[in-house]
């Protein structure tokens, strides 16, 4: 009953199992005691009415009195431990559950993360694991708890009497299955309505971080009637949901209470033939309702318990997923970066093909080409953010799909377009470079990187906040603050993508200072838009559809007839505009 499958259907923990165990164990006893309860109060109307039939005088109250006493403290203690079990293990086991996951996304490659957005993911960490934590503590241990003390009082009350037994219980199995049967048009209505919510929630995140650009080009409008008619989408497909799962689970309860007209029908029957004593029946009337008591939870809560099967199998995927594992030293001889025969697709279309070149330690090595060649995705496999499917990438002779990702990128900086800048302080935004690196430490990097005289216009140095993501930060600044970052680090190889769109002349020229400072020794692999970075440039490597095109220094490559390079640095000097992009 608690086995894989089990724990996969709830994505419980080894420990969440336990504590499921635990739970129906005290549910199965709590039942079972209320039934003993039952028995006590049927024994007192049993001798209550020979007393009044008789016509003797009521005797062995004292009894009935201690017995109701021990009920009623076994009662207290049993209810108390299956409240323990259920609601007070299930806070740890959603503790647990969310820290693994975290865990997981940690090491999971980053193709990973273009597959599942940020909004569906927050939705599995907080909404999913919520609604699991429901079902864990509201619904597990007691119906399963229910199953086995219902078998028990069941087998009870067929050798009691089989003909009032089957009158009363006959409803439940059949209730069950008429459940059963309609799990899977329940189940595909909690998935269009899980769906259409996290529809809802996209279309909010992406108009949250739109925000300014909707305003600039006027489309409140049109994006407000999107997210209304993502909101209304997702309220019909919850109505319809709710409707079809609540028409089953009360045509199973009514069939289920059914129970009770048949139980009297048969009872009065057979008390009329003199089959049975009115006692009987008065018994099983008692038993019945203490039989259906926590079915009808069970029932409440099923449409939450397909619910939470479609969010147990979206967090199970996280877990399934192959993460990017590998050693836990790197020790390299030099930091030469080797793509030898790199292949790559981010989904069936083939971005890179047969790639080869060396990026030596010491040279800034410049990536240059049209938009969409591949330049990017070959610096994101050079600091293993993807896995190199064909080929391999070797740095300082060690092949980097064998090292553990994280140790790996303790020997990189990357200085890339989308400056992800915290809402904190300056100083911390920069100190996420080195952890544990002192205020001196964080301000020499700063003024390394040109950061010193913004910083000193801001109205508490170092210590102002910047907004989420920097939003008070100009495009230079944020950049600045990035390559201070990697100055702190100070990691043997620097990723960088040059990005000059955003940069005034005078950002421009103090991003370059803070640059040169930067690149000085290291293994410099570069996206150049910049003529000026890829005439400074120690090699040059031209990619076109994904292919090595022509590789060499700026000179070689200038004066070679013909060559892409050559006509591309042509063009961009007529237009004057320097930009390679
Ligand atoms: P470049 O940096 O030279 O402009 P990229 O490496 O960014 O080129 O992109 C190469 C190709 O891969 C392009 O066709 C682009 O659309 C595609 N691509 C880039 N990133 C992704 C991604 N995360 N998922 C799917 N395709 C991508």
């Amino acid at each position: 009953m608690f086995g894989r499958d089990f724990q996969r259907k709830y994505a419980l923990t080894d420990q969440g199992v336990k504590n499921t165990k635990t739970a129906t164990f005290w549910t199965v006893i709590v039942n079972l005691i209320v039934m003993g309860g039952m028995g006590i109060l049927y024994m007192m109307m049993t001798k209550y009415m020979d007393t009044l039939t008789a016509g003797t005088s009521l005797s062995g109250a004292g009894l009935f009195l201690i017995l109701v006493l021990v009920f009623v403290i076994l009662s207290l203690i049993t209810h108390l431990q299956q409240y323990r079990a259920t609601y007070g293990l299930v806070y740890g086991e959603v503790k647990s559950v969310r820290i693994s996951l975290a865990e997981r996304m940690r090491k999971l490659p980053l193709g990973y993360f273009g597959k599942r957005d940020l909004a569906d993911l927050t939705e599995t960490i907080m909404g999913d694991v919520n609604r699991l934590e429901h079902v864990w503590s509201h619904c597990l241990g007691y119906l399963y708890g229910s199953y086995i003390s219902t078998a028990v009082i069941a087998i009870m009350l067929f050798s009691f009497d089989w003909r009032l037994a089957l009158a009363c219980l006959w409803g439940v199995p059949v209730a069950f299955i008429l459940l059963f049967g309609s799990r899977k048009i329940n189940k595909r209505h909690s998935e269009i309505t899980k769906e259409a919510g996290i529809q809802v929630s996209d279309g909010i995140q992406e108009t949250l971080e739109n925000i300014r650009e909707i305003r600039a080009t006027n489309q409140e409008k049109k994006f407000l009637k999107e997210l209304n008619d993502k909101i209304d989408h997702h309220e019909k497909t919850m109505l319809s949901g709710e409707l079809s799962c609540g028409i089953f689970v009360n045509a199973a309860s009514v069939i289920m209470r059914l129970g009770v007209a048949t139980t009297i029908l048969t009872g009065t029957k057979l008390i009329l033939s003199g089959q049975v004593d009115f006692m009987v029946l008065f018994m099983f009337l008692l038993v019945i309702t203490r039989v259906y008591a926590p079915f009808d939870q069970a029932l409440a809560l099923i449409a939450e318990m397909l619910m939470s099967q479609i969010a147990a199998s979206r967090l199970m995927e996280i877990h399934d997923t192959k993460t990017a594992e590998g050693a836990d030293s790197f020790n390299p001889k030099g930091h030469d970066i080797v793509f030898d025969n790199v292949g790559f697709a981010y989904d069936d279309e083939q971005v890179l093909r047969q790639v080869s070149f060396t990026a030596k330690e010491g040279e800034v090595t410049a990536l240059v080409g049209p938009s969409g060649s591949g330049k990017s995705t070959c610096a994101r496999l050079a600091a293993r953010l993807w896995d190199v499917p064909e080929g391999t990438i070797r740095v300082g002779g060690v092949d980097i799909n064998s090292v553990d990702p994280e140790v790996l990128l303790s020997d990189y900086s990357m200085v890339f377009q989308d400056v992800v800048l915290f809402d904190d302080t300056v100083m911390e935004n920069i100190r996420l470079g080195k952890h544990g690196a002192t205020d001196d430490e964080v301000k020499a990097a700063a003024k390394a990187a040109n950061c010193d005289e913004f910083v000193e216009k801001l109205p508490q140095g170092y210590d102002t906040p910047i907004g989420e993501n920097g939003a008070k930060l100009s495009g230079g600044e944020r950049q600045r603050i990035s390559i201070a970052r990697a100055l702190l680090k100070n990691a043997p190889i620097v990723l960088l993508d040059e990005a000059t769109a955003s940069l005034d002349v005078e950002n421009e020229t103090k991003v370059q200072e803070a640059l040169s400072r930067l690149l000085a020794g290291k293994t410099v692999l570069v996206i150049a838009h910049r003529m000026r970075t890829v005439e400074a440039a120690d090699k040059i490597v031209v990619l076109a559809d994904g292919k090595v095109a022509e590789e060499g220094s700026p000179s070689e490559l200038l004066g070679k007839e013909n060559g892409i390079f050559k006509r591309m640095a042509q063009l961009q000097s007529e237009s004057a505009g320097w930009s390679i992009a």
